[in-house]
């Protein structure tokens, strides 16, 4: 890791130190708790962190999602927002830095990521249709199934060894899906989607020489290639840095051939739109296009504003030209490599190598003492709040475990991950090295940590308000 540091460091500044490419203008205090205080908070809110207040976090690691800090200029946008009804001055600079960066020939703003996902999936799938994508993000697969297809991950091996230094880990496996194909008939698969990063898989990127064998393969059955686009900017730094070819070319480059080798694409701006909410559906299909904008104008809104304040468009418009700047990118990666560098170094079994916005500690490695049963994930996120004031979640069996019907007996999930995700532009070096610190200090007590058991549970994503006691 040391040494993609270094490497990082070579693409931007000949400092060991790569600092916030930024300064702080507005600030927003943060409430410091005791561990006394935050004891009693935890058994108030029952020992699930999603149901602690945001002003009773210290370090909120919860999620890199609609968590960024917008920049002056983007603040100066939500003045600038027009918000005519119909055909904005906002929506016109969305649309045209969309259409600058990205290439493709509609673009429909939508609310977040998974109204666009509604709606394409809505318009190109019927039932038992299958979706293949090198690893589904959850909101993606829900719609999916809810219109009555079939998602199918198609991830390669290499992603599913935590261990595994591979540079491009989140890539789909292209004999996976020529054998899906030729075993299903592409009928029955009308578009293909790869998530940059691969969220799901641990926000590892995925790598052009990828994206273009699965275009070719594509092409030969003519299916259709979409990308889920939320992370397209840090996908492409990963590019530059890690892919033979790409040293010398600009990420804004890197992302057109990204993106030209796709039919369209869905986007969150709530990941590297830098924005708080948004996201938008792109196509160059001009029937498909009209389809979604019918729907969109019944479901999210007239086609230049599409849920979204004109305010909402400007800050995103800004927010996509800001992602870009590699100043900031080499600071975005540095910042979570060096997170996962300290945690390795301290001895916790972290996902090899450090993703783009997340680090993922694997629990039932660092708790081997703690059951599935008992989920050691859990044990590790109430554990890092009680330290430090740290709220990070688990992606376990409290998030995918499942319930055998016949037996009623719990099946746990294959792993059991605490996922640290960093928000953008929001905290400085003293803030991870803080987190380092408390960690530091939950390792080194790690054996007198213990299990939990569910005391209270809703039937679906019970992992937003189940109510849990210590084993
Ligand atoms: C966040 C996310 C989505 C959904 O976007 P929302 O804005 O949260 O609706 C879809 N795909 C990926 C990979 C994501 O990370």
């Amino acid at each position: 890791m040391e040494k993609e540091i270094h490497q990082l460091n070579k693409a931007g500044t000949t400092f060991r130190t790569i600092i916030e490419p930024f300064k702080i203008k507005t600030v927003e205090p943060l409430w410091m708790t005791t561990a006394e205080e935050r004891q009693k908070i935890l058994k108030d809110v029952h020992y699930n962190v999603f149901l602690i207040q945001a002003q009773d976090v210290i370090i909120d690691l919860l999620t890199d999602s609609g968590t960024s800090a917008m920049s002056s200029e983007q603040w100066a946008g939500v003045m600038r927002g027009d918000e005519a009804y119909a055909g904005s001055r906002s929506y016109q600079r969305f649309e045209a830095v969309v259409h600058e960066i990205f290439g493709f020939k509609h673009i429909i703003p939508t609310h977040q990521g998974r109204a666009a996902e509604r709606i394409l999936f809505s318009v190109m799938c019927k039932e038992g249709d299958i979706v293949p994508n090198n690893t589904h993000f959850d909101t993606t697969r829900a719609n999916v199934e809810f219109r009555g297809a079939r998602a199918v991950d198609l991830l390669i091996d290499e992603g599913k060894d935590t261990q595994s230094k591979y540079p491009f880990k989140g890539n789909m496996d292209p004999e996976k899906l020529k054998a899906l194909i030729d075993k299903e008939g592409a009928k029955k698969i009308p578009l293909c989607m790869i998530t940059v990063t691969n969220n799901s898989s641990g926000g590892q990127p995925v790598s052009m020489t990828n994206i273009r064998a699965v275009k070719k393969i594509l092409d030969e059955y003519g299916i259709p290639l979409y990308l889920d686009a939320c992370r397209f900017a840090e996908n492409a730094y990963f590019i530059k840095l890690r892919e033979d070819g790409y040293e010398k070319k600009s990420v804004e480059e890197i992302v057109k051939e990204m993106m030209n080798y796709a039919d369209g694409c869905t986007m969150s701006a709530k990941k590297d739109g830098l924005t708080n909410i948004g996201g938008f559906l792109c196509t160059n299909d001009d029937i498909l296009a009209q389809q979604e904008r019918d729907l969109l104008i019944i479901s999210e809104g007239f086609p230049t504003y599409g849920g979204l304040a004109g305010r909402d468009l400007e800050a995103i418009a800004i927010g996509l030209k800001e992602v870009l700047h590699e100043d900031y990118l080499l600071y975005r990666l540095a910042e979570t490599q060096y997170l996962g560098e300290h945690l390795d170094e301290i001895g916790f079994p972290i996902v090899q190598p450090p993703g783009g916005h997340a680090i993922y500690i694997d629990a039932k490695t660092m708790l081997p003492h703690i059951p599935g049963s008992q989920y050691p994930g859990q044990a590790l996120v109430v554990e890092l709040y009680q330290v430090g004031g740290i709220r990070a979640v688990e992606i376990g069996s409290i998030m995918f475990g499942k319930v055998d019907e016949d037996t009623g007996e719990e099946i746990p999930a294959e792993m059991e991950l605490v996922r640290l995700a960093i928000p953008r532009r929001v905290y400085t070096q003293s803030h991870i090295d803080y987190v380092i610190e408390a960690c530091k200090r939950v390792w080194e007590n790690r054996d007198a940590l213990r299990g939990y058991k569910i005391v209270e549970q809703a039937k679906f994503l019970r992992h937003f308000t189940a109510k849990f006691e210590p084993v």
